[in-house]
């Protein structure tokens, strides 16, 4: 698997639709299609602005998510503490970088605050987290290990998880036809490597959600 660092480091925001239109009026000409009749006329135009909110994530940093951030208070969590931050189902699109298809998939996310700084951060913030990286050419395993990093660097904490399910599209329209296939990565920092009865514990919160599909 290669792994792109040039994924992690976001870009100006110097798209142009003008340009990434003319391009696909090509490519619709290339396949036989008449770009001018009026179904397609003004397909170009949509793809390409379509295509630059898809990738938004290239052009944002996680950082401008993640340094929102609060302090449990001392009283509030002891220094023993390996208590954790759980959210489950945070809903992603992806674009996957080898054929340009879209990932469709949840993330659960679990961190340990640190005992001593007691940073936490805001619970949406989490979930923007996984949308700057998931607005990238991605591919699932990379997608999972930069959002447990950016977890881990800004935060901190004592351990992060983080769990993908995912189908690709990739998978269902060409290839092996696969349409029940999902794919789990995972990624861990911190305790929930030294730690696995952590692991365990996170698997098994959860669990919990089955009795409060009605929330
Ligand atoms: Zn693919």
């Amino acid at each position: 698997m290669e792994i792109n660092d040039a994924a992690n480091t976001p870009l100006p925001d110097n798209r142009r639709p003008d340009v990434l239109s003319k391009l696909l009026y090509d490519v619709l000409v290339e396949l036989g299609e008449d770009p001018s009749r009026p179904g397609l006329v003004k397909t170009p135009q949509r793809w390409a602005e379509a295509l630059i909110t898809y990738t938004q994530g290239m052009t944002q940093e996680p950082e401008e998510h993640l340094n929102v951030i609060f302090k449990l208070e001392e009283d509030d969590y002891p220094s023993e503490s390996d208590d954790m931050v759980l959210l489950d189902n945070i809903q992603f699109v992806s674009t996957c970088e080898h054929h340009m298809a879209p990932i469709r998939g949840v993330a659960h996310i679990g961190y340990i605050p640190n005992n001593k700084s007691r940073v936490i951060t805001g619970l949406s913030k989490i979930a923007r987290v996984v949308s700057v990286f998931a607005n990238r050419l991605q591919v699932q395993e990379q997608l999972t290990q930069q959002i447990a990093t950016a977890i881990d660097k800004h935060l901190d904490p004592l351990g992060v998880i983080v769990v993908i399910q995912a189908v690709h599209y990739c998978m269902i329209q060409r290839g092996v036809r696969q349409h029940d296939t999902r794919t789990l990565t995972t990624a861990r920092r911190g305790a929930f490597l030294s730690k696995s009865e952590l692991e365990f514990k996170f698997q098994e919160y959860l669990k919990l959600k089955i009795n409060t599909n009605n929330l």
